[in-house]
């Protein structure tokens, strides 16, 4: 992965905030009418994760290829190298992208949503930012703190723990406050 230097990273970073954010809101946007409430989806389980409510307001789109970010066209192009693969899923504010064939893996949707509690809790440009810069931090996708996290609760998922994945992304944020990860937009 590329070596990144860390202060004008952040200063390109930035400057494509805003247009990596209506970036973001145009997809959302534009997969509305295709989305629906993952609450119709008819999983079993994820009702014992998320409470009824956030399971109506969060949304699934299923597309052939899920959208990525123009980064180069955005300004930064040193992180196109980590989003250079072909994605299960992606998520953009309230709503996520599953590539066709994939849509039945309840364990998948448990990850995409809880980027989507990332998203809310912190809001799109505090969100993005940080992102971004784990990316460039840690230098590799998975090792992305707010990856690790979703990988984490969601293997938790797979095992069959209980909890409520509200409170773990909560109490996890807070302790990425602590340790600076979050970066407010
Ligand atoms: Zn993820």
């Amino acid at each position: 992965m590329p070596e990144i230097e860390l202060e004008s990273f952040l200063v390109s970073l930035s400057k494509s905030l805003p247009a990596m954010e209506a970036w973001v809101q145009a997809q959302a946007g534009l997969a509305h009418s295709a989305s629906r409430p993952v609450s119709e989806l008819g999983f079993s389980r994820l009702g014992l994760y998320f409470r009824p409510g956030f399971l109506a307001s969060a949304r699934v789109v299923v597309v052939d290829r899920v959208p990525v970010p123009p980064l180069r066209d955005l300004g930064l192009g040193e992180l196109a190298e980590f989003l250079d693969q072909d994605f299960r899923a992606i998520t953009y504010l309230d709503t996520y992208f599953v590539r066709c064939g994939e849509e039945g893996d309840e364990a998948l949707h448990m990850h995409e949503l809880i980027h989507v509690l990332q998203w809310r809790i912190l809001g799109a440009r505090t969100f993005l930012k940080s992102y971004a810069a784990g990316l460039a931090w840690k230098g590799a996708y998975k090792d992305n703190p707010f990856e690790d996290m979703a990988y984490r609760l969601q293997e938790k998922f797979e095992s069959r723990y209980g909890f409520s994945a509200e409170s773990e992304v909560e109490a996890a944020l807070k302790d990425f406050w602590r340790e600076s990860w979050i970066l407010p937009g």
